[in-house]
């Protein structure tokens, strides 16, 4: 019997994801609350539906959602109409949204207790590791779930990880991207510092990219226009990955830290620094817009 996928929240990230999976073959249908994330998904072919109720039944066989936060996915997966009552046992459920550990492994025992097999499996690499299929995925769930999901996984993604138990998924990915929040702002720093130095910026960066500066800020995602196209940096900050989302991220990482009494000041000053920016009404732009606040208001560039 061939595959069927339903795929739930198909915003920056989930939308190149599904199409992935729609190009590479797979029946697979969307839905997301966000009628414009519908239409987009609509123009490129997408088969939509306009509620859950008309998505999820006992057909379905695959299950992934790209969801914000682990409210989003708690809601989506155990709420009054979740959709874990509504899937067979035979379904496999897929969770690649970035959440908190304590929610994933929650549901993840739901659905375990019901004889579901599920997996958290976050990602990164970005919007254009999403649409170039070149994604990291890191997955928590049993090794028989694991080996299970990996055809699927394998179209949206390149390299694909085993963390560990439900929940693990996400453990790697909140260190992760407490990594790249602080190395964000490290690569906003010295950038800034170059042009407040009077250094031509782009030769500052083509020497970062080659020296041991060097970081996936800095090579793939700067946060200063002008430096590699496609960036978001070069499209007025529209997101790419949110401010809003890369303080979740800081703050489910302070989070973790504390529960296991860890050391992390560096992460918690980056939480600082992205906490008060999105407090200044920049949640919505790119985490790379960070560079605004960097560098004792440096700025020079326009920005709405
Ligand atoms: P996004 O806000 O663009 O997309 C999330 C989508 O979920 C939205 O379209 C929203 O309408 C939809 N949604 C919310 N509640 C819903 C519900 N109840 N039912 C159906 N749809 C619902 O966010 P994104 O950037 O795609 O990120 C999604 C997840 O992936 C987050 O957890 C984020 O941390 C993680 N992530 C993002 C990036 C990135 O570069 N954007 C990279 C790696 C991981």
């Amino acid at each position: 019997m061939s595959d069927k996928i339903a795929f739930i929240g198909v915003g920056n990230m989930g939308n190149p994801m599904a199409e992935n999976l729609f190009k590479s073959g797979k029946e697979i249908k969307v839905f997301d609350v966000s009628n414009e994330m519908i239409e987009r998904a609509k123009k490129k072919g997408l088969n939509t539906t306009d509620s859950i109720e008309s998505l999820i039944n006992d057909e379905i066989s695959t299950v992934i959602t790209m969801l914000p936060e682990g409210k989003h996915s708690k809601e989506i997966y155990l709420g009054d109409s979740g959709i874990i009552n509504k899937v067979s046992k035979n379904c496999l459920l897929i969770d690649c949204s970035t959440i908190d550990i304590e929610t994933s492994k929650e549901i993840g025992k739901v659905a375990n207790n019901q004889g579901i097999m599920m997996i958290d499996a976050p990602v990164s690499g970005g919007v254009m590791g999403a649409q170039k299929a070149t994604l990291n995925i890191m997955v928590g769930g049993s090794k028989e779930a694991f080996d299970r999901a990996l055809p699927v996984l394998k179209v949206m993604g390149k390299n694909i990880y085993h963390a560990g138990d439900i929940g693990s998924g996400n453990g790697a990915k909140i260190c992760n991207n407490m990594a790249l929040g602080i190395s964000m702002i490290a690569a906003s720093e010295s950038l800034m510092l170059a042009k407040r130095l009077h250094i031509d910026i782009k030769k500052v960066h083509e020497i970062m990219k080659n020296a041991s500066g060097n970081s996936w800020p800095i090579s793939v995602y700067p946060p200063l226009p002008g430096l590699i196209d496609g960036t978001p940096s070069n499209n007025n900050y529209r997101p790419g990955f949110s401010a809003g989302m890369m303080n979740k991220d800081l703050k489910l990482a302070y989070e973790c830290a504390k529960s296991v009494d860890a050391e992390t000041p560096l992460g918690k000053m980056a939480l600082e620094i992205y906490d008060q920016f999105c407090k200044e009404g920049n949640e919505s732009k790119d985490f790379s817009a960070i560079s605004k606040v960097i560098g004792g208001n440096a700025w020079d560039y326009p920005i709405d």
